[in-house]
């Protein structure tokens, strides 16, 4: 793993909280978890990388280690104070932790995901934290919102952005790798986490879903077949974002470079496409219980 934090943060000097604005994608997680093994780590080699033989190493990669603790939100999608001050029976506040001494490594680090869903009460209390740093202690919040935290708290933490992986990048790596196919994939998947094996597969189904689509090749009956699978709902949204890339070239009066049938219809068509489509999408997405043949079947016959 390349060392990303290296040029940002000052290893012979680190600071005491940190507020990384990250997407929370499986990469911009293992990097985080890296460095706090590393923090943690008892045995470092000069360039601060861990040993990954130490007891505390050990026991990160078994999530055990007492020295450590992370907090995430409730099941109401919020950080109380609760969760913070913990219970005085069963679960450690982040206060004990700090305040304690460290009992495998030299020092002790907080996480707390999602640091914008702390309810004020859960800030003011970190702030009171934050304002007098226990010894070798080490906050770090995690948030892709840190405007929705108070002005307070950002000014005692070090920023760090972790940048999401560019599409250009994806792109680069992958050359069949289009806009619309990751549109449509953006939101539900993240896919730069994404096997290759797995990756190749959706792109085939992505080249077969465009094909169907494609002006010669369009029949509705061979899609109502082949799309009704465990991937119809990937299928419509490459569905959508060909409607949209349509639709911006007609307003933009461009000549329509995809011949997809979706080129044939004027724009009230393509919107009223459009609505009903994502008016499907969101049934399936609250699983509301629908005949997906029959909608499919109604919506493609706004195509004549
Ligand atoms: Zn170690």
């Amino acid at each position: 793993m390349t060392d990303f934090f290296s040029s940002k943060i000052n290893y012979q000097k680190i600071s005491h909280s940190y507020l990384f604005e990250c997407d929370g994608s499986i990469k911009s997680n293992e990097l985080i978890d890296n460095l706090v093994k590393q923090v943690l780590c008892t045995n470092k080699d000069k360039n601060f990388q861990c040993c990954q033989k130490c007891k505390s190493c050990h026991s990160i990669n078994g999530l055990s280690n007492p020295d450590y603790v992370e907090v995430f939100p409730d099941d109401k999608e919020k950080i109380g104070i609760g969760s913070l001050r913990g219970d005085q029976d069963k679960n450690r506040g982040i206060i004990n932790i700090l305040s304690e001494t460290a009992l495998l490594s030299e020092a002790k680090i907080v996480k707390i995901n999602n640091a914008d869903l702390m309810t004020e009460e859960a800030q003011n209390y970190l702030l009171k934290i934050l304002e007098e740093p226990p010894n070798k202690s080490y906050i770090f919040l995690l948030s892709a919102r840190p405007h929705r935290l108070k002005p307070t708290i950002l000014s005692r933490t070090t920023k760090i952005k972790i940048p999401p992986i560019s599409f250009e990048k994806l792109a680069k790596e992958n050359k069949q790798l289009d806009k619309v196919f990751y549109n449509s994939f953006a939101r539900e998947i993240d896919i730069s986490s994404l096997p290759k094996d797995e990756l190749n597969n959706y792109l085939s189904l992505y080249e077969e879903t465009i094909e169907s689509i494609e002006e010669f090749n369009y029949s509705k009956h061979n899609i109502l077949n082949t799309w009704n699978d465990d991937y119809l709902k990937f299928r419509l949204g490459i569905l959508r974002e060909t409607i949209f890339s349509v639709i911006s070239e007609k307003l933009k009066n461009k000549e329509v470079k995809q011949k997809s049938i979706l080129s044939t219809l004027d724009e009230n068509r393509l919107f009223l496409f459009l609505e009903e489509l994502i008016t499907f999408q969101s049934l399936l997405a609250n699983k509301v219980a629908v005949n997906r043949k029959i909608q499919l079947d109604s919506i493609l016959d706004l195509i004549q």
